[in-house]
């Protein structure tokens, strides 16, 4: 062998140890490598995200169809705010004893509207006509009186223009009502007779009805007419009640249950009392008697009373009279104010 092909084979000879030598490294790392602990995957690091697609760009940056997502709110303001309780503030509850019932509770209290002390006109009907019947109410109190003027109208108008008179002095004089009374004055029920003129034509209603013959207590469709007035033919109605101004005013009187009344007529027979010896209607009558010259025991005619408003009023037991004023053309106003303070302050 020449000395060149001698370090030609000394050169690869070394080249495979070289080799050979590294392959037992390796051999030896990769021993050891498996006895050692084994690589947990969370050593592994991941893989290197790829970078967006062009495509991926392209959809991002294109207009957004749909709004974006709102933000989330910071966090404190989804932490809901307590307010601490407040616990209430003990009371000293009386023990509860057997003699006190407990007291109810209004589930509803309602605003109080003050009750005016006067009101007025009330409509309570219409003559047949086609006229207002009207009532003014004078007072509170839960007792109810009624003063009716005008039944008979023509004639005896100044009954009307005496109710008027006192609906202007009571408002003048709103002390004159007790506390516990609530006055009505109706000073016109037969608005159709007075319209028709002072005198003997205006007594009976439009249909020719005396509306002090069409109640329904004693009522008779004929009537002996000696000792009555009979200046005109006048009738008692069809049937007990058939007018509408006596409809009108029995309704009235039986809803606001009115205790006690008084009818105004003219002229100068004195004090009836409603149902003839009706106890609270004598008392009422006699009452008045003390404070006024009207005659009581009235004068008697000998007229045959039939369907009378007091008649009938105390059949209900209310306390009536009727007053006929001193003639046809006075009021007699400052005896009659006498008479409404004792009618007012009366106790039946
Ligand atoms: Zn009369």
């Amino acid at each position: 062998m020449s000395p060149a092909n001698r370090w030609l084979a000394r050169g690869v000879a070394g080249f495979w140890l070289v080799n050979f030598l590294c392959l037992a490294l390796l051999a030896i790392f990769w021993l050891v490598s498996l006895a050692g602990d084994p690589v947990s995957a969370s050593q592994i690091a991941p893989p290197t995200p790829l970078p967006p697609s062009p495509t991926a760009l392209i959809v991002l940056a294109s207009p957004l169809d749909e709004p974006p997502t709102p933000l989330q709110p910071a966090t404190a303001t989804l932490i809901p705010t307590f307010t601490p309780t407040v616990p209430p503030t003990p009371t000293a509850t009386p023990p509860p004893t057997a003699t006190l019932e407990p007291s109810p509770t209004p589930a509803y209290t309602p605003t109080i509207t003050p009750v005016p002390f006067a009101s007025g006109p009330i409509v309570i009907g219409h003559s047949v006509a086609g006229r207002p019947i009207e009532v003014y109410r004078f007072g509170t109190g839960s007792t109810r009186r009624l003063i009716v003027a005008g039944i008979h109208g023509g004639s005896e108008a100044n009954t009307i223009a005496l109710a008027n008179e006192l609906i202007v002095y009571i408002n003048d004089h709103p002390e004159v009502i007790p506390r516990h009374i609530s006055l009505y004055i109706l000073p016109s029920l037969n608005p159709d007779g007075a319209a028709r003129g002072r005198g003997p034509i205006g007594r009976a209603n439009e249909n020719g009805v005396d509306l002090n013959r069409n109640w329904p207590h004693g009522w008779k469709q004929t009537w002996n007419r000696d000792g009555c007035w009979n200046i005109l033919p006048i009738t008692a109605g069809d049937y007990p009640a058939s007018e509408p101004e006596v409809l009108a005013l029995m309704t009235f009187i039986q809803y606001y249950n009115i205790e006690a009344l008084i009818s105004y007529h003219s002229a100068a027979l004195g004090i009836f009392a409603g149902g003839y010896d009706y106890g609270p209607s004598v008392r009422l009558a006699e009452a008045v008697a003390e404070v006024s010259t009207y005659p009581w025991p009235p004068i008697d005619t000998g007229c045959e009373i039939t369907g009378d408003l007091t008649d009938w009023a105390a059949a209900h037991r209310i306390a009536a009279i009727d007053i006929e004023l001193s003639d046809h053309t006075h009021t007699d106003f400052n005896q009659n104010l006498d008479i409404l303070r004792v009618f007012l302050n009366w106790q039946r």
